[in-house]
């Protein structure tokens, strides 16, 4: 029997919710390109129900103690003393979430002599030592296309909300002014704007997709070149690399994973290189970008403005320079756990579960590491390597 330790967000402040503002999710067939989505035999949750924190228990008590297997679900997981820690030195399965990530490094590992399946319930497995996983036969699997739209739908508000300086005008209100000068004095309208995503994957083509109908022309750079027909069909410019795509730019979206070859792509350098009063919005990863970089930018006025939700560590300690820079529009890591979202990857971690405790192959598309080596989705979109260093500054957030 397996013990399944699983690190979720905390519960809102005012308590597990009691009622929701809807009724219900629209009801979905499939992916775009024809992916079905999670297909667990059973789930035991209601579509639309907070269920990425900790008393949501991404919905899989019932189906794991009914098989004999034990849960753990905590949110503290940062430092030697957290309960993850502890709970993780006879854990068979550690069950994760991007938006409060457990960061499973080489050290972590070490100590985990049991662990055999790292499931990151969303997207994007960097928080675990992906080297470190292959070294130590980890299977790392993750809910390829659970949340890939729900970004993709907050980058085109976040763009938008950056360049028609939404932010501080919604602040005049609540401050009871009526000031249109000072609202519209860095407000401006995204079309004939030179758009440019650094990933075309999922997400990075339906930003593509979404952006289309603002008349705006479209840039892209990826590792592998979309399909002639879609290039024609989105009207996008292929870039061999971001270097050469980003100073034609207004606005850059980055929508690649973090991995050896994309972490710090943003740097002093690259930032420098793009336009003058550009936008940057980065749903991605924090680590892509230089932390200091993108604060002096917006100081100088290099960047117009910086959005996202994604930090490192995560949570950011207080006293983290995106927290207080100018002309930002940055959220906690939300894009991709709204309800909706939380529906799908719940579910489609049980799938993983099921299939792992049953003995049947894990589809390709979820896995990022398996036998020993990158696999599936992994071995298309990253590379062998580590991004977890530093992550340890995450239990500075407690103190
Ligand atoms: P996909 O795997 O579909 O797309 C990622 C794309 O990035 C792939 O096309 C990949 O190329 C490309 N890529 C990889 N390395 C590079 C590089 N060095 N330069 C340019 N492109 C590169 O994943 P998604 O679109 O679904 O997600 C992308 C990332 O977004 C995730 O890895 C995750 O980090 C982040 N994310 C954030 C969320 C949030 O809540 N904020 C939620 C979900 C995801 P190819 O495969 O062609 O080699």
């Amino acid at each position: 029997m397996a013990k399944v330790v699983c690190v979720l967000y905390d519960d809102p402040v005012d308590g597990y919710p009691t009622a929701y503002a809807r009724d219900g999710l629209p009801k979905l067939e499939n992916y775009p390109g024809g992916q079905t989505l999670p297909t667990p035999k059973a789930i035991d949750f209601q579509p639309g129900v907070l269920l990425g924190s900790v008393s949501g228990e991404l919905g899989l008590r019932k189906f794991l103690e009914s098989q004999g297997h034990s849960l753990v679900v905590t949110s503290d997981k940062d430092g030697p003393d957290s309960v993850f820690e502890r709970e993780l030195v006879d854990a068979d399965i550690v069950i994760s979430q991007p938006f409060w990530p457990a960061y499973l490094t080489a050290e972590r590992i070490g100590k985990a002599s049991k662990l055999k399946l790292a499931i990151t319930a969303g997207i994007g497995s960097d928080h675990v030592d992906l080297q470190a996983a292959m070294d130590h036969g980890i299977t790392v699997a993750e809910v390829t296309y659970c949340n890939s739209i729900s970004v993709s739908e907050h980058v085109v508000m976040m763009i938008l909300s950056l360049a028609r300086n939404y932010i501080p005008s919604y602040q005049w209100v609540m401050k009871g002014g009526w000031n249109i000068a000072d609202c519209v004095a860095r407000s401006y309208d995204i079309e004939g704007m030179e758009i440019g995503t650094v990933g075309a994957g999922r997400i990075g083509t339906a930003v593509l997709r979404r952006l289309k109908p603002f008349d705006v022309r479209l840039h892209y750079t990826d590792r592998h070149r979309l399909p002639d027909s879609l290039e024609k069909e989105l009207g996008a410019r292929f870039h061999q690399t971001a270097a050469e795509m980003v100073p034609i730019c207004d606005v850059v979206t980055i929508n690649a994973p973090l991995h050896p070859e994309t972490e710090n792509l943003f740097d002093e350098a690259m930032i420098a290189s793009m336009k003058r009063g550009a936008y940057l919005v980065n749903t991605a990863r924090g680590k892509i970008c230089n932390r200091d970089a993108v604060a002096r930018a917006l100081a100088s006025g290099q960047l117009a403005g910086y959005a996202g939700d994604v930090w490192f560590p995560q949570p950011a300690p207080k006293d983290h320079p995106w927290r207080s820079m100018p002309h930002h529009g940055m959220t906690p890591h939300i894009s991709g756990s709204s309800l909706s979202a939380q529906a799908r990857y719940a579910a489609g971690t049980r799938e993983i579960l099921e299939c792992w405790f049953e003995g049947k192959p894990i589809r390709e598309e979820y896995l990022i590491v398996a036998s020993g080596k990158l696999a599936g989705a992994g071995a298309h979109s990253y590379s062998a390597g580590d991004a977890t260093s530093g992550s340890e500054e995450a239990a500075r957030f407690k103190s």
